[in-house]
């Protein structure tokens, strides 16, 4: 399938979740997710008009970066190693997996510009997800104050791996709830305006629960 024609049908179930939900369409910014395909499948993505792509490797985005770069908006996806992070820091525009304060450290320190960065919250408490357990997030990010170019512009998380739509919701319903917490205290380094969840076989749901970036790979630019 053409990326256009994904694009479409996503679109479609995208105008029907915000209705249910009584949302605009313009709230939700799609992100391409590129990593399993080629540099000229993501190209064909940003023909179509998508600006925001994400990788989840460092090298991954790199090797896109270098024949993409200035024509789309990059957003880190993935578990980040410390020691890479210098490699994508002047790249990226979006962090979406800031998980511990020695990834803040090393991310403040390469950087010269605030960058925007979603915390990454573990909601279902799966092992084997990466992000903050939620009754650690508030102190994680009254901590964060300390790094002057980090702002928290909001929470992502994965949904479980499970075909219960009821618990992939609840998990969403969490992060959101969670985000509410945080945006009552109004603090300056955090506005938290954004969730970033949703991906292609849960985004419908996520968008009913208050997504504002959904990642999608597989639905979207999948061949
Ligand atoms: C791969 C990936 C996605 C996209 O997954 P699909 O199921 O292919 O849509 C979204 N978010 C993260 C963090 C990913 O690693």
């Amino acid at each position: 399938m053409k990326v256009a024609e994904n694009l479409s049908m996503i679109t479609e179930n995208i105008n029907s979740a915000c209705k249910t939900a009584n949302r605009n369409p313009s709230e939700i910014k799609i992100i391409a997710v590129t990593k399993y395909v080629t540099t000229k499948r993501a190209n064909e993505a940003i023909e179509t008009g998508i600006i925001h792509l994400g990788e989840n490797r460092d090298d991954g985005l790199l090797n896109k970066w270098e024949t993409l770069g200035d024509r789309a908006i990059w957003h880190f996806i993935g578990t980040l190693q410390t020691r890479k992070v210098k490699n994508i820091i002047d790249k990226v525009s979006f962090i979406h997996s800031l998980d511990r304060l020695s990834l803040a450290e090393e991310i403040n320190k390469r950087t010269n510009k605030p960058i925007s960065c979603f915390v990454q919250v573990n909601v279902s408490g799966e092992d084997s997800k990466h992000g903050i357990n939620p009754e650690n997030v508030l102190d994680f990010i009254h901590q964060l104050k300390a790094f002057h170019y980090i702002k928290i512009i909001g929470l992502m998380t994965m949904a479980p791996f499970t075909d219960n739509e009821e618990i992939i919701r609840n998990s969403f319903r969490g992060l959101k709830k969670l985000q509410l917490n945080i945006q009552a205290l109004q603090l300056e380094h955090a506005p938290c305006a954004e969730l970033s969840m949703g991906m292609s076989n849960d985004y419908k749901i996520a968008i009913e629960e208050g997504a504002t970036f959904i990642r999608i790979g597989t639905s979207l630019v999948g061949q």
